[in-house]
């Protein structure tokens, strides 16, 4: 599944693209993505590219009037294309600029294509996600203050979406190897200084995932198609058994709220 890291490589690649070109034609092959894609999208045409800016794992398009909100869901990716080139079984959505063309492939149809003429951060979608982790607005006070009186696991409020947005399973684990947390402990426990620890640690985390271009378990290919390397670096994700990069003791893997949690047991305490 695209991660925030890849929908933010995704981003910088196609923005270049897209941004200050008009829309010169709309393709929708196939309405039935996770919602049905609205009669407005087709009647783009016409409209210029302000910017192309993200939110969580939402792509906003701004077109002056109003916002494209897309979603790659469980299996979609966006490519560059020259107009015209033939689409393929999965290929459901076609952005038209000129002389490029932006392609939405979604095998699975969890993939969004929306339209809002509203503010984008009032659409339902959008409006309750939690802190976007790499900007200002998530540091060590934020996150202190987020955290008090919950006894849920910290891993698990990485993984709440409402609370802090788009961290996900691979970098929940990374993120807490780095700040030398227990993925276990009481998120309402950590001290000021751990939270300070932990949200230097998911920034720094979620740029090195930027940089090495995105990850992930599926076969997900880059704006400009070139695949995710993150993933062959982890210092504890998918690791377990296998000696800890820095101190060598094994890593283990626990569950919680169903999902696969590694750790170091010596280096996270
Ligand atoms: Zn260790």
């Amino acid at each position: 599944m695209p991660e925030l890291p890849e929908v933010e490589v995704t981003r910088r690649g196609i923005a270049p693209h897209l941004t200050g070109r008009r829309i010169s034609a709309v393709a929708v092959r196939e309405s039935r993505l996770r919602w049905r894609v609205p009669d407005a999208v087709a009647r783009l045409a016409g409209r210029k590219v302000r910017s192309v800016r993200r939110r969580g794992k939402y792509l906003l398009v701004d077109c002056g009037d109003g916002h494209l909100i897309l979603h790659l869901g469980m299996s979609g990716s966006l490519r560059l294309l020259a107009p015209g080139t033939p689409p393929q079984k999965h290929d459901h959505f076609d952005l038209v600029l000129g002389d490029r063309m932006l392609r939405l492939r979604d095998p699975r149809r969890f993939g969004a294509v929306l339209w809002t003429d509203a503010r984008p951060a009032a659409h339902p979608l959008l409006r309750d996600l939690g802190l976007e982790p790499l900007s200002a607005a998530f540091n060590s006070r934020r996150l202190h203050a987020l955290t008090r009186g919950l006894r849920t696991s910290i891993k698990q409020l990485l993984m709440d979406g409402r609370r802090i947005v788009g961290v996900g399973n691979i970098y929940a684990s990374e993120s807490l190897f780095r700040a030398g947390i227990h993925p276990a402990t009481s998120a309402g426990r950590l001290s000021p200084g751990r939270c300070a620890a932990l949200a230097a640690a998911v920034k720094r985390t979620l740029r090195a995932a930027i940089r090495a271009g995105g990850s992930s378990l599926r076969d997900y290919v880059g704006a400009e198609g070139e695949l995710g390397c993150f993933q062959s670096r982890t210092w504890v994700y998918d690791r377990a058994g296998r000696p800890c990069r820095r101190c060598g003791a094994k890593v283990k893997r626990i569950v919680q709220g169903q999902r696969s949690t590694f750790y170091c047991p010596r280096c996270q305490t």
